[in-house]
């Protein structure tokens, strides 16, 4: 039976990404070689490292001054690494699920680092409002996490501060059009939307580097990827090739605004049937902030009872990875670039169905 892939990360890949890589494993860009054993300094390796970072340049409108870093460690060591070489003072977090929490808790060993605004105690089901004009002068960055991959909440625009932005792009990146102008450093794990596990990458304002007092280990510098065309060490260079297939994929859909528009629409399906479903509600409780990446639904009290049922029966109609985070229980379906409307067709059948036979 066809798998409809719903996980929340490593997740769903282009079939076309797991197809070229699977090719590569075999015979990488006719060297007579694998991908797994060839040097990251070939002249074919390069090729694709370079177009990779082309790609990411192209297809977000990346102004000029910003550089592409393929990096590892995870978003979680961007939530050092940012402070690090961007926090002299002050700057300001605002703090929408436990991503968002993780980065505010590791800016703090660096400078003050502000809470603004917090959902915490409502357990991140909305985004706050008005944080904006919360924004210390002061600050010298202002941190979100544009989609909250755990709940289920998600910014979908650039908000409009004085200060520069920096964002935690992992689960949203390629989405939507973003004003990358906007910001000093937008980063993430490639793992959501883009690529194999193994890759982070980091979009970079060249000018907003250098203007720390401290020491920075020379790996934690932006700087040296960058210098090094992310080739300092070795990069993760599957990972990398993935991506660069992924990126391919996306120019032949027509880029992110397309993208922007079948997510939208995929989305709010979903959406539709949790509303009028007798059975679940959303657990978003501003539907503004409903994220088109991670949707969030819960069984309705009444029916609590049939949830384990309701995950059995889905599973063995194909639905894979719908089972929701432990901090937030019920289900989740992530509905990243690559997930096709069908799953979401699919989804909705069995929630449909389910209903009908209770
Ligand atoms: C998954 C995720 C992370 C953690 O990423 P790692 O690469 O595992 O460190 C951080 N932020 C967001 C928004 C995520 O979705």
């Amino acid at each position: 039976m066809k798998k409809h892939n719903f996980y929340a990360g490593p997740s769903i890949l282009p079939q076309e990404t797991i197809k070229a890589t699977a090719e590569a494993v075999l015979d990488f860009a006719g060297t007579g070689l694998s991908i797994l054993e060839i040097s990251h300094r070939s002249k074919e390796f390069q090729a694709v490292m370079d177009e990779a970072q082309a790609l990411f340049k192209e297809l977000l409108d990346i102004p000029s001054g910003y550089e592409v870093v393929f990096l590892g460690g995870g978003a979680s060591l961007q939530f050092s690494m940012v402070p690090f070489n961007l926090l002299n003072k002050k700057a300001a977090y605002l703090n929408t699920g436990t991503w968002a929490n993780k980065a505010l808790k590791e800016a703090k060993a660096f400078g003050e680092a502000v809470e603004i605004a917090s959902s915490k105690d409502a357990n991140y089901t909305f985004i706050p409002k008005g944080f904006e004009a919360k924004v210390p002068a002061d600050a010298e960055y202002l941190h979100i996490t544009t989609n909250n991959t755990i709940y289920g909440t998600e910014l979908h625009s650039d908000p409009i501060v004085n200060v520069p932005l920096v964002a935690d792009m992992s689960s949203d990146i390629f989405s939507r059009p973003v004003d990358v102008s906007k910001y000093s450093i937008i980063y993430g794990g490639a793992q959501k939307n883009l690529a194999p596990a193994g890759l982070t990458f980091a979009i970079v304002k060249v000018d907003a580097l250098g203007k720390v007092e401290r020491h920075i280990p020379t790996m934690l510098d932006y700087r040296t990827h960058i210098d090094k065309g992310s080739m300092f060490n070795t990069p993760p260079v599957v990972a990398v090739y993935g991506a660069l297939q992924t990126l391919r994929w996306l120019k032949g859909k027509g880029g992110v605004a397309a993208m922007q528009q079948i997510n939208e629409r995929k989305a709010l399906k979903l959406y539709d049937e949790i509303d009028r479903n007798k059975l679940f509600h959303g657990t978003v409780t501003d539907t503004a902030d409903r994220s088109y990446m991670n949707i969030c639904f819960v069984m309705n009290d009444e029916y609590k009872e049939l949830e384990a049922d309701f995950l059995k029966f889905a599973t063995e109609q194909g639905m894979v990875g719908i089972k929701g985070h432990r901090s937030v229980g019920g289900f989740r379906a992530s509905t990243y670039n690559a997930l096709p409307e069908e799953s979401v067709d699919a989804l909705i059948e069995v929630m449909k169905t389910f209903e009908k036979n209770h």
